[in-house]
Parts: structure tokens; C-alpha cells; sequence
């Protein structure tokens, strides 16, 4: 597998383990944070049905007043009701508008059968008060406060799904919470306490038996709830000390004497001195410590909460942080490593193998990096370089090679070729020849008295002479036929496919051009030279070079003899 896909793959990898892992852990943080939200919403639930049913209990002290009273209606006392009734229908409004502002309704909660309970009651309140206060009979009375009793635990129930939420959300707290129960169910017992002796103090007469075991049952369980308060928690705060003692003192001390009061006054057959208002107006406040001991437990269980909300949240912000931040640590890992190892790393693959091919055209780039990759792409151009100049000086060498094999071919003086050369070539065009059946001719030609030239001008007038002639002669010539100097002054010449008489005629036109071109000396003399030419021709299937220069030579000797400046042909 190659390097690049093999990184693609195993950065996909990655990315994909590290992001389930981030997700997890966000996820994980997420539902905390949400787990802590809902466990607050729970709580402001809970916080909103304690104070409804607060109020319903509160509502029970001027119901009793006005069910103790006679006709026409005290308006003080109906103006408390109302009052108390309002504050009621508050009560329950605000628990129901956070009911579904806080809530898409998980648990749904049904206060229907509430709302049909508090309208009974309080028609069976409006029917019994409009009677004669003759007419209200022990009986009827007390089914009204029983109706009136049993709108509080319609209220907590309503709720209780949320109260336990709440709990779940924080285990910490959940004690607390329920010290904060136990708190609003001492204040409903204090209240039914207090409504136990509204029938008798309604109708002027003593307690009855059951009406005196109840009150003892009553505050049997008052006695309960209050040693459950005490026990030691996580909320056993100074703040929560104080309150405590303060409900010791206000409630079960003054308020428990006032109902013994009034049992000791029913013993003894005596007036109790006071109707249910009077005593209403004098019990309920001593039961305000237990509200403020409820919202004390609250305070601290909603601070808990808070504090629990706050660092869940912190949480979630360093795990979604942190999250983020290793991503992008990844990501800017994966683009470094891209980038300044794989690409530079195929770069220079690339340019290896180009290197390897024979082509040096261009450089490495990025060789100016100052890392190990940059180390090795200056290697890489170190190499082209040395490539590039092997490469040169294998030119060069061939260069050489051929100029020498040149020189060794060609005659110093005229350019044209040597003996040598020429017995090479003539040897390969007489062999070609013969394979083609082709008839061969040379021209041998030798200058007329050329020592005289010497002997009168100088040698280096000599060489001159030489020079031009051979020029002359080239210059007559057809691309492919050879010229070659022979020796001193004598050249031979071996056109190609040439029989003997075309050979003549060429050797007669040669003869006739070095005759008419005359040269100017150095020193301004005009000289004419001649040359006597020899023709032969190859016979016989197997002609040497050699018999064929001979036969040439022996006809250029008869040319000297003839007078020279001719042309004589063997045979
Ligand atoms: P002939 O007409 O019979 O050929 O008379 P010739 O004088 O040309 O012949 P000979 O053989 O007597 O003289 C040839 C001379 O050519 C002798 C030699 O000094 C001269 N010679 C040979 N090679 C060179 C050369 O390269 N340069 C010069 N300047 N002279 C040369
Ligand atoms: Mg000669
Ligand atoms: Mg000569």
C-alpha cells in the first residue's frame, strides 16, 4: 500500500476513534449537565407544590373562623377567607404555569381532581356558614374539615413525580429534601391540631372522647416529624440550628399550650374564652417557624443544587473544550505531517526516479527547508548536480573521442583525407562493389615539377600550392566521392560507381581545373601549376586495392612520361 493512502486511511482511523471517544465523553458530561438541569426544574416543582399546599392548610385557620361564626357574617372574618383563598388560587396558578414552562410534560400532571376537591370544599364552607350556626351540626362540620384536609396530599401528589426527580437528579440533597417534607407535613399536622378543636370551639360544647384521642394521635406525630427534623444531615447548618430552635420555642411550646389550654378548659367544663377565629388568630402564627424551618431545608437544598448544576456545567465546557482543542491539535498534527513529510518525502521519490531515468531537468524543490527532509532534498540536488556535470563530461569525452578519430583520419595540411583513411575507406567501396557488381575506377594524380615550386618559392609557398589543389579538386567533386591525399604531392581520387572511360573524362575535367586556376603567392608572384593524371579500373572478380592503386600508378607514370599535364588510363 503506498505511504499516502496508508495515511489517509490511518488518519481516518483516528479521527474517527478520537471523535467517538470525544463524543462520549461529551455525551457523558451532556446528560449530567441535563440530569442536573431537570433535577433543578424538579426542584422549583417541589419548592412551588410545598407552598400550594402550604396555602391550602393556611386556608383551613380563617375557614374554621368563618364556619365558628355567627349570622350575620363577621365581615373581618370573611374578608380573611378571601384573602386566604386568594392567596391560595396563586399558589396553585404559579405551581401550574411551572408546571408548563418547565416541563414538556414527562410526568403528566392531572390537577383536575384537585381543582374539583378545593370547589367542593369550599361550596360545603359557603352552604354550612349560610346555615344558622344551630343548624351546623358536629357532623356536618366535620366532613368539612375532612374535605378541607384532604386537598393537601392531592397537592403533594400531584407533584410527587417530580420531587423524586429531583432526588434522582441529586442524591445528595435528597435528605435535605425530604427534611423539607417532613417540615410541610408538621405544618399540616400543626394545622389539623388546630382544626381538631374547631368543632368544639364552633359549637361552644367539650371535646369528645375520639375528639381527645385524636388530638393525643396528633401530636403523637408532631412529636414524630419534629425528632426526624432533628436528626443529624448533610444540611445541619447554623442557619438551620437557629430555625429549629426557633419552631421549638414559637410553636411547640406556645402553640401546643394554646390547644392544651383549650383541652384542659373542655376537662374542666370551663368557657374556652375564645371562638375559632380568636384561636385561629392566636395558633396559626406560632406555626410560621415550621414554614420558615421548610424554606431554610429548601434554601440549602436548592443552593446544593446549584452549586452541583454549576460544576456540571464547568464540565461540560472543559470536556467540550478540551474536546475541540485535541481535534484541532489532530488536525493541525495530520496537516503538518502531510505537509512537511509525505509531500515532500513523494517530491522526492519523484524526483529519484527522474533522476534514475536519465532526466536531470529540474531541481528538487524545497531543498532550503531546515529539517531532515530538507537534508536529503539538498542530497537529491547535490546528486542532479553531479549527474548533470558526468553527463557533461561524458559529452565532452565523446566530443574528443571523435575529434581524434578525425584527426587521425584527416591530412594536416589540405583537410582532406589520409592514406590511411583512404585505404579504409577505398577497401569498404571497392568490397561494395564487388557485392554489387558495380565497376570501381581511381584517379591517381601527382603535380607537375612540384620540387621546382619548393626550390624557387619556399616550402611554404610548396604547402600553399598543395592546400589550393586540393581545394580545387574538392570543389569539383559530388558528395561521396573520395579524396585522399596519397602522399608528398600526389592524391588520389575513387568516385563511386564510375566506370573507366567516365573516370577519364572526370580526370580530364580535373586536370583542366587545377590547370586554369592559378594562384598568388605571399609575395605576389602568379604561379600555374599541372598535374599528370593515372585512371584504372577494377577487373576481375576479386581486385585489390593495392593492384588497382598500382595499375593507376603505372598509367600516371606513363602521363609523366607523355609530358605530364595529361591523362593516361591503364590497360
Ligand atoms: P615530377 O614532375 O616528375 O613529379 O617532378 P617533381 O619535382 O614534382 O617530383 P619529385 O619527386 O622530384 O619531387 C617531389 C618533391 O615534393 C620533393 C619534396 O621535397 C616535395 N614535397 C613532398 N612533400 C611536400 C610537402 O608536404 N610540402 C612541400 N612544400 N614539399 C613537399
Ligand atoms: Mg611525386
Ligand atoms: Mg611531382
Amino acid at each position: 500500500m503506498k505511504l499516502s493512502r496508508l495515511l489517509t486511511l490511518s488518519t481516518a482511523m483516528l479521527a474517527v476513534l478520537v471523535l467517538g471517544m470525544l463524543g462520549h465523553i461529551t455525551r457523558d458530561a451532556w446528560i449530567r449537565y441535563e440530569h442536573t438541569n431537570t433535577g433543578l426544574q424538579a426542584l422549583r416543582l417541589t419548592q412551588r407544590a410545598m407552598v400550594a399546599a402550604e396555602k391550602l392548610s393556611f386556608e383551613r385557620g380563617p375557614t374554621n373562623a368563618v364556619l365558628g361564626d355567627r349570622l350575620p357574617a363577621d365581615p373581618q372574618r370573611q374578608l380573611l377567607l378571601q384573602q386566604a383563598r386568594a392567596a391560595t388560587d396563586l399558589a396553585l396558578m404559579q405551581l401550574e404555569r411551572e408546571l408548563q414552562t418547565d416541563f414538556g410534560a414527562p410526568h403528566p400532571v392531572d390537577m383536575a381532581p384537585l381543582y374539583r376537591a378545593l370547589s367542593a370544599a369550599r361550596n360545603s364552607v359557603g352552604q354550612l356558614a349560610a346555615q344558622n350556626p344551630a343548624a351546623r351540626t358536629p357532623a356536618l362540620l366535620g366532613q368539612t374539615v375532612d374535605q378541607m384536609f384532604a386537598l393537601v396530599p392531592l397537592a403533594l401528589n400531584a407533584v410527587t413525580g417530580y420531587t423524586l426527580a429531583s432526588e434522582r437528579a441529586y442524591p445528595r440533597i435528597s435528605r435535605t429534601l425530604i427534611k423539607a417534607r417532613y417540615a410541610v407535613e408538621l405544618r399540616e399536622y400543626a394545622g389539623r391540631l388546630g382544626s381538631a378543636l374547631t368543632v368544639a370551639l364552633a359549637t361552644h360544647q367539650p371535646l369528645t372522647e375520639a375528639q381527645y384521642q385524636q388530638l393525643q394521635l396528633l401530636r403523637g406525630r408532631l412529636a414524630q416529624l419534629r425528632q426526624l427534623l432533628l436528626a443529624p444531615g448533610d444540611g445541619s447548618s447554623d442557619a438551620l440550628a437557629a430555625v429549629i430552635a426557633r419552631m421549638d420555642d414559637v410553636y411547640f411550646n406556645r402553640g401546643q399550650q394554646l390547644v392544651e389550654q383549650i383541652e384542659q378548659a373542655s376537662r374542666a367544663g370551663r368557657d374556652y374564652g375564645m371562638d375559632t377565629g380568636q384561636f385561629a388568630q392566636r395558633y396559626v402564627p406560632t406555626m410560621t417557624p415550621i414554614l420558615a424551618l421548610r424554606d431554610e431545608l429548601l434554601r440549602e437544598a436548592q443552593a446544593q443544587a446549584w452549586s452541583d448544576h454549576e460544576h456540571a456545567r464547568r464540565e461540560l465546557i472543559i470536556a467540550s473544550m478540551s474536546g475541540v482543542a485535541i481535534l484541532l491539535a489532530l488536525t493541525l498534527l495530520l496537516l503538518i505531517v502531510r505537509r512537511r513529510v509525505i509531500v515532500p518525502l513523494l517530491r522526492a521519490t519523484r524526483a529519484v526516479i527522474r533522476l534514475g531515468a536519465g532526466d536531470y531537468s529540474r531541481d528538487p524543490t524545497g531543498s532550503e527547508r531546515p529539517d531532515e527532509i530538507g537534508d536529503m532534498l539538498r542530497a537529491l540536488s547535490t546528486l542532479r548536480t553531479n549527474s548533470i556535470e558526468r553527463q557533461q563530461l561524458e559529452l565532452e569525452r565523446k566530443r574528443l573521442i571523435e575529434e581524434l578519430r578525425q584527426r587521425a583520419d584527416t591530412d594536416y595540411l589540405t583537410g582532406i583525407l589520409n592514406r590511411r583513411a583512404f585505404t579504409k575507406a577505398g577497401n569498404q567501396r571497392l568490397r561494395g562493389a564487388h557485392d554489387r557488381n558495380e565497376s570501381l575506377s581511381v584517379l591517381l594524380f601527382d603535380i607537375d615539377h612540384f620540387k621546382s615550386v619548393n626550390d624557387s618559392h619556399g616550402h611554404e609557398a610548396g604547402d600553399q600550392v598543395l592546400i589550393r589543389v586540393a581545394a580545387v579538386v574538392r570543389d569539383q567533386l559530388r558528395d561521396g566521392e573520395i579524396l585522399a591525399r596519397h602522399g608528398g604531392e600526389e592524391f588520389v581520387v575513387m568516385p563511386s560507381h564510375c566506370t573507366q572511360e567516365q573516370a577519364c573524362l572526370l580526370a580530364e575535367r580535373l586536370r583542366k581545373a587545377i590547370a586554369s586556376e592559378p594562384l598568388t603567392l605571399a609575395d605576389g608572384h602568379i604561379l600555374r601549376v599541372t598535374a599528370s593524371f593515372g585512371v584504372a579500373s577494377a577487373s576481375g572478380p576479386q581486385a585489390a586495392l593495392d593492384d588497382l592503386l598500382h595499375a593507376a600508378d603505372l598509367a600516371l607514370y606513363r602521363a609523366k612520361r607523355h609530358g605530364r599535364n595529361c591523362v593516361e588510363s591503364a590497360g
